[in-house]
């Protein structure tokens, strides 16, 4: 077989004409394949580098925490509503220079009142986080199960066909620990399950059949059936793959049987997801054959007797990963002292303490071991990615940045590479001298910032200087870095409110006014300041545009209307952008008056590229930065610059050209963009469309300024339960640059971001949930020994107007043992990356593509850890990193969502707008997105201050008699089931039964006094508020209409519109893996 492998499948040994191999980045392919696996030779597998080590079997002691996974970290909270919280450092904390060492080690102490643990934890070892045990072995010999151990069925739930007692799993357990659980997840006797294997993961566009109807069904191995219906439309339960945990696995079957065909052939095979080498690359010549990822011979290795069923539990847990990591981390300090430390996972409840790193609320990593040559990262394939957040929002019981001002001098920087002074410069020479860490140019130290050495080396003042011993702090900017070497001016916000005929009669205009009084009030501030330093302004239009005066001298508005909307300029300076404390008077008889000054509007048309325009030249003509808060109902088909046509064309979904369903129309919206970055005016839109919109295009402005997209469909005033959530409190005018060690360079970034040249990020503004996603390569070998350095310094504008440098400042560890990679890769920090790359990648080249790219570096990632790493095992074992356990189950996810499914049911519009949201997101929002939570609340404890812990997103975990919540952070669900006991019925909605319930209970609880009700009650608005977007509750009833709505969130059951369940995608992994070791 091995020999077939290298003779009949090429695949992995050639790459295919016309993918080429990739550079990490999704640009123009490379003259040479990066990657061994896919373009190089197929020793890849066989000839590791030297020095790289075999892991030994090691105790599991030496694993990492495991990271990944979610669960919203209350602490964490990105509500941009709050502006208060950004409290200026300064002054919450003694002015630079005096934290001393009790303000750091103070920091200890201070546990969260949740957080009891804390107390325990001061006394142990921060640094051993990596060194703990995770979790005992078992000695029985149900330890296989309890590897997979999940939370019992939900209610009811009856446990689906437990996978058999494995004797002897123990022993094998044992003799290999280090590759954590799923060692021991064997692959039962029948080949993979034809039918699972042989699908394609995301194959399935076509299939019809009801979602997880045939689920519990073992049916007999089911050859045509698969043939015949979508690659995965076999019920994947059906298969055993992972059944028997004792059999051993018969081997790959021979290559010429059916379901694995595709690996061996050529181009013109269809399908086959090993010929889609390289990552995004390369284009794919051509459309596949075979729909949509083919897989058709699917009755291959079917032959065998009636397959058990496959025990759902014995396959790798989001859940369960996220609980242990609370179990063991939750409520800890994390101390940010050490290179290269990986941290708890983003749904953990922690508090870090910034000992000379930044917080990994601030930057996260895919790994925390860097890999020392280029080489080993083109070996395992890991992408090497830091998601910074470089304004998230701590909690309260940890300190603010420090704002270090050096007056006129300004920041230390490194005479060179111009990196800031920080943790990693080392002092030499008495003192006299500094050597950067980053380009190891030594500078003069200035005189005014000489201090002695202590007989360490380091400088006695150390720990009075939060840019010599803290991961995160601030510079004040000198004029240097200012817009014409002037201070800048305030910011001002522009509300922009569409007055068109539907918004009007909707009743949407009215709500939006009254709205924007009690925002108002919340304007951000510096602490310590009485009001705001923001000004406002107001704008209505349709075709045309009326700006108003709202100067406080002023009895009345005056509006003044623009109609020449193809030169757009702001027809008065004067009363224009105001105070709006001294204006609020006129300001709110101007939100008064506005429905009812265009109550008879007959204008249909609206404009908005003009409408943005406006906002620059009104920032342009007060020179200030700002942001523009659009509130639009419908495509601009008015006669104007930036005007936009219908292009939403379902044929194009799952062709070549679906890609420009993606891409904004061109012209117009690049340049206003680049505008509106060269002025700071950072665009955030309120959709409310009831059709398409070409949202790719309306969108394009606010996704490269900074800005966000919030899209309200159907908006009805009546049963209206959205808060419009302005994130008011904002950072303007911001330049983001990483500075990275010798060796290594960042080549790619991601997010609401627009770049100028390769090296600056620019962001007109950045607010508390905007992540950049930051792909680094190799320039050079990088030292085991001094590790490498990452600084992330950001220039921005302060609501008050202050420029400000916030530097950001990782160490992380690099070497030259695979094992030691993966065991410091973050699966959440992954998978964010991976999302976004995809993301970007659709832009260019068709969606299957992506996702067979997707699969592919999915499968050469573990099967190099496998190759590597793990000691020698089954080839029938799906062995899978402790780190990135639950790594598939995410990246199932991913090639499930919207943008990348390809399927006709779905919006366009919905699909360009998850693309892009996902984009500017950062680690726990992609983790939850990804991975939703599924609270059960029928037996949820009343008197628990606690949210109940979420089950697996899979409707095997929903009973008919119980109730559920899902979030995901941008929808949420009440899920009742059909047999739901009357009396929780009556508790919650006040009506004997689930018959009894209207249309006006499907999106709001009743405010009852009861325990239940009100404990209900709080679980979900504690939800909205922590999330930065605003949800619409949807209450659903088992087997109505909108139950599917609800389904496609359950991400562990074969998609609605396509892809697989998360059995058989780990099947066919599992799979893809073999192959490539084979
Ligand atoms: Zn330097």
């Amino acid at each position: 077989m091995s020999q077939q492998g290298y003779v009949a499948a090429p695949p992995y040994s050639q790459a295919q004409p016309g993918i080429g191999g990739y550079q990490g980045g999704f640009g123009a392919p490379p003259a040479q394949p990066l990657y061994g696996h896919y373009g190089g030779p197929p020793q890849g597998f066989n000839a590791p580098p030297a020095g790289v080590m075999k892991s030994p079997p090691t105790s599991p002691a030496g694993m990492p925490p495991s990271p990944v996974s979610s669960q919203y970290n209350p602490s964490v909270q990105q509500n941009g509503a709050h502006p208060q919280r950004y409290a200026s450092p300064s002054a919450a904390s003694p002015p630079y220079g005096q934290p001393s060492h009790s303000v750091y080690n103070n920091m200890a102490s201070p546990a969260p009142p949740t957080q009891q643990l804390a107390n325990q934890m001061s006394a142990m070892n921060l640094g051993s986080y990596g060194a703990m045990q995770s979790q005992p072995l078992p000695p029985t010999s149900s330890v296989a199960q309890q590897h997979f151990q999940t939370p019992a069925p939900a209610m009811g739930q009856p446990q689906m066909h437990p996978a058999p007692q494995a004797p002897h799993m123990a022993s094998q357990n044992q003799m290999s620990p280090p590759q954590s659980p799923l060692t021991n997840m064997l692959a039962s006797g029948q080949p993979m399950g034809g039918q699972s294997m042989a699908g394609p993961p995301m194959g399935g566009q076509s299939m019809a059949g009801p979602p997880m109807g045939g689920q519990s069904m073992a049916g007999p191995p089911m050859g045509g059936q698969s043939m015949a219906g979508p690659p995965m439309g076999g019920q994947s339960m059906t298969g055993p793959p992972m059944a028997g945990m004792n059999m051993p696995f018969p081997g790959p079957p021979p290559s010429g049987q059916g379901a694995f065909q595709q690996h061996g052939t050529g181009p013109a095979a269809p399908s086959g997801y090993p010929q889609q080498s390289g990552q995004f690359g390369g284009l794919m010549s051509g459309p596949q054959p075979g729909m949509s990822g083919g897989f058709p011979g699917t009755s291959g290795g079917l032959a065998g007797p009636p397959q058990k069923k496959l025990d759902p539990d014995s396959i790798p847990s989001t859940t369960q990963v996220i609980e242990d990591d609370k179990a063991r981390l939750g409520g800890h300090v994390f101390s940010t002292n050490m290179r290269g430390q990986v941290p708890p996972l983003v749904t953990t409840d922690f508090t870090v303490q910034d000992q000379g790193n930044a917080s990994p609320r601030f930057i996260r990593c895919t790994t925390y071991s860097l890999p020392c040559t280029a080489e080993l990262a083109k070996q395992c394939q890991v992408p090497l990615a830091s998601v910074i957040k470089p304004f998230a929002k701590l909690p309260k019981n940890e300190t603010p940045l420090y704002v270090v001002n050096h007056g006129e001098t300004g920041p230390i920087r490194c005479n060179r590479c111009k990196a800031y002074m920080c943790p990693y410069m080392q002092f030499i020479d008495g003192g006299r001298r500094y050597q950067c860490s980053f380009c190891n140019c030594v500078s003069e130290v200035p005189v005014f910032y000489f201090q002695h050495l202590d007989h360490m080396g380091r400088r006695v003042d150390f720990y009075e200087r939060p840019e010599l011993s803290q991961g995160s702090y601030e510079f004040v900017a000198t004029l240097d870095y200012c817009k014409n070497n002037k201070p800048p001016n305030p910011p001002a916000y522009i509300f922009m409110i569409d007055v068109s005929y539907t918004n009007i009669k909707s009743g949407l205009v009215k709500l939006v006014c009254d709205e924007l009084k009690s925002l108002l009030e919340k304007l951000p501030r510096e602490d310590g300041a009485e009001a705001s330093a923001i000004k406002v302004g107001f704008v209505t239009y349709n075709k045309v545009l009326h700006f108003y005066n709202v100067k406080s001298a002023l009895a009345q508005p005056q509006m003044m209307v623009v109609s020449d909307i193809a030169e757009m300029f702001v027809p008065l300076l004067d009363g224009f952008l105001v105070n709006y404390q001294d204006s609020r008077a006129v300001i709110y008889n101007l939100l008064d008056q506005i429905p009812d000054m265009f109550a008879d509007t007959n204008e249909s048309e609206t404009v908005f590229a003009p409408v943005i325009q406006a906002g620059v030249e009104a920032f342009k003509a007060a020179e200030c930065s700002g942001k523009l808060f659009i509130f639009h109902s419908s495509m601009p088909t008015a006669e104007a610059p930036g005007k936009l046509k219908n292009r939403d064309d379902k044929k194009l979904v799952n062709t070549d050209k679906e890609k420009t369903l993606f891409q904004p129309q061109k012209g117009v919206y690049e340049q206003l963009s680049k505008d509106c970055v060269a002025q700071g005016c950072c665009v955030d839109l309120f959709l409310f469309p009831s059709q398409y919109l070409d949202l790719a295009s309306m969108a394009d402005v606010p996704s490269h300024t900074g800005g966000s997209v919030y899209k309200y469909n159907n908006f009805q005033v009546k049963t209206n339960l959205y808060v419009l959530l302005l994130k008011l409190a904002t950072r303007f005018f911001a330049q983001c640059r990483v500075c990275d060690p010798p060796g290594f360079r960042a080549t790619d970034f991601f997010g609401a971001i627009y770049m100028n040249n390769t090296t600056d990020v620019e962001m007109a503004a950045v607010d508390c949930d905007k992540a950049v996603t930051v792909e680094f390569k190799h320039d050079d070998t990088l030292s085991e020994e001094s590790g490498a350095f990452m600084q992330c310094a950001l220039l921005y504008t302060t609501i008050s107007g202050q420029r400000r440098l916030r530097i950001h400042n990782l160490s992380l560890n690099c070497t030259s043992q695979l094992s030691e990679l993966y065991k410091c890769c973050e699966t959440d920090s992954l998978i964010n990356f991976f999302a976004k790359s995809a993301y970007r990648a659709i832009l260019n080249q068709p969606v299957k593509n992506v996702r067979d790219i997707l699969v592919n570096q999915t499968a050469h990632m573990l099967a190099c850890y496998r190759k590597n790493c793990a000691s020698p095992s089954a080839a029938s074992q799906l062995i899978l990193p402790d780190s990135m356990k639950v790594f598939p189950v995410y990246m199932n996810s991913l090639m499930k969502t919207a943008p990348l499914v390809g399927s006709t049911e779905l919006s366009t519009d919905d699909r360009a707008h998850q693309r892009l949201s996902v984009m500017a997101m950062g680690v726990e929002d992609s983790q939850l997105q990804l991975y939703p939570r599924l609270i059960p609340l029928h037996n949820v404890d009343v008197s628990r201050e606690a949210v109940p812990d979420p089950v697996r997103c899979s409707e095997e975990r929903l009973s008919d008699s119980g109730l559920f919540l899902l979030e995901n952070g941008h929808s949420i669900f009440l899920w009742l089931g059909q047999a739901s006991p009357p009396d929780l019925i009556q508790s919650l909605f006040n009506a004997p039964s689930l018959a009894h319930l209207q249309q006006e209970h499907m999106f709001t609880l009743p405010e009852l006094d009861n325990p239940l009700s009100k404990k209900v009650r709080t679980i979900i608005s504690e939800l909205l508020e922590k999330r930065p977007n605003s949800m619409k509750l949807q209450i659903v009833r088992q087997r109505d209409k909108l139950e599917m709505l609800f389904r496609q969130f359950l991400v562990e059951d074969k998609g609605l519109h396509g892809g697989a369940s998360y059995m058989d995608f780990l099947c066919y992994v599992h799979r893809e893996i073999r192959q490539l070791l084979t």
